[in-house]
């Protein structure tokens, strides 16, 4: 069997230095926050070019406090694509803020800049551009098309870990960055984790309070805070695997070439990265108008895909609310009907993908 991710092999690879430091965190009792959290905060902060790190249970939380600390709420609008995980709208939603899609380019399959200035209004607060599958979004036209429209932007780097665009880091390039530590995610924790990133120490401070119950200092409540804290144990862990994690991204990067070169005659449409874009790969998806007649023929020869993702936003039930309909955003639901994620992480054997690749031109003859 070849898996989607294979989690296992990689904690085995580092299991004494973890083990070690999951030990040390338990023997000192710094169970939330703590010191290997705070150390955590500056290393990932610095590995995104930012000023400032605040670590948190999710990436869900950090896309939150990331809106609330710009000072977005009910009557706002916020500009996102509806081709993303349901976390970014749902964010947006949680401080009483609206929703607004833009569809998204239908090479990179991030926001189409060309369709964000019609999507403003007078309420809109802030655009929030999605690194999907680990590919930066086209920062530049963002950042100007914020500036003339006073706009915050916050970036969805949850799926992204080190991507670049024009030699930066993505996280530090808008106002504000958000990051995802779920176990499957490029930097992935043994639990949940987040954090945001940013070079604004007004609203390093907002988050810093709000993760923790809105206290300036320990029962003085300045803010309506949350329970968004990093635990110790996920603090320590991710500061291992931060050791790790440039090589990791090599071999993602190493491995989607390789995928390339093994489909160039496949037919299939393969990803697009950008010549000024270091793409991390967090998915590596392939394109196909027959999409669910391959994922089968793959799952047959014991080879396991994913669907990044089957339903675009707009089209869930949960946000009905928003009075969408099929063809709103024709270039996210072709995308939603066409792609399937192949095997992708760090330590995926060569044959492995040959057997993929194998596999897949098989099943299209
Ligand atoms: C994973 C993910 C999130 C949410 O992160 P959690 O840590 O699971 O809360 C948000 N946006 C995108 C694009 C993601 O992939």
């Amino acid at each position: 069997m070849i898996p989607f991710v294979d989690l296992k092999t990689q904690y085995l690879s580092i299991k004494d230095e973890i083990d070690t430091a999951v030990l040390k965190v338990l023997d000192s009792t710094q169970f939330i926050l703590g010191s290997e959290v705070a150390a955590l905060e500056a290393e990932f902060a610095n590995y995104s070019q930012a000023s400032f790190g605040i670590a948190l249970n999710t990436g869900t939380s950090a896309l939150h406090l990331a809106l609330l600390a710009a000072g977005i709420g009910a009557g706002d609008e916020v500009i996102t694509i509806p081709m993303t995980f349901v976390a970014t709208t749902a964010a947006i939603c949680y401080t009483g803020a609206t929703p607004v899609f833009v569809d998204i380019d239908p090479v990179t399959y991030t926001i189409d800049v060309t369709q964000i200035e019609q999507a403003i209004t007078g309420r809109t607060k802030a655009i929030l551009p999605v690194h999907l599958y680990g590919q930066s979004a086209d920062m530049d036209p963002i950042l100007e098309i914020a500036r003339r429209h006073n706009l915050v932007v916050i970036e969805d780097a949850a799926q992204a870990h080190g991507a670049e665009y024009k030699g930066r880091r993505v996280g530090s390039i808008g106002d504000i960055g958000c990051f995802s530590f779920y176990p499957g995610k490029n930097l992935g924790a043994y639990g949940e984790g987040g954090m945001a990133v940013t070079n604004n120490p007004e609203y390093d401070q907002t988050m810093r309070m709000l993760r923790d119950w809105g206290q300036e200092k320990r029962y003085h409540h300045v803010l309506k805070g949350y329970n968004y804290r990093m635990d110790g144990i996920q603090g320590a862990i991710l500061r291992v695997k931060m050791r790790y994690i440039e090589a990791w991204t090599e071999a993602r990067i190493a491995c989607a070439a390789n995928y390339n070169e093994l489909l160039a005659e496949s037919g299939l449409g393969l990803p697009s990265a950008l010549p000024h874009n270091r793409h991390v790969y967090h998915i590596y998806a392939v394109r196909s108008p027959q999409r669910d007649a391959l994922q089968q023929s793959l799952q047959a020869h014991d080879i396991q895909t994913g669907i990044h993702y089957p339903i675009p936003v707009h089209l869930q039930k949960s946000y009905s609310e928003l009075g969408h309909k099929v063809g709103d955003f024709p270039h996210s639901e072709a995308v939603a009907n066409e792609v399937l994620s192949l095997p992708m992480y760090p330590e995926l054997p060569i044959e492995s993908q040959t057997q993929v690749a194998k596999a897949i031109i098989s099943s299209i003859r």
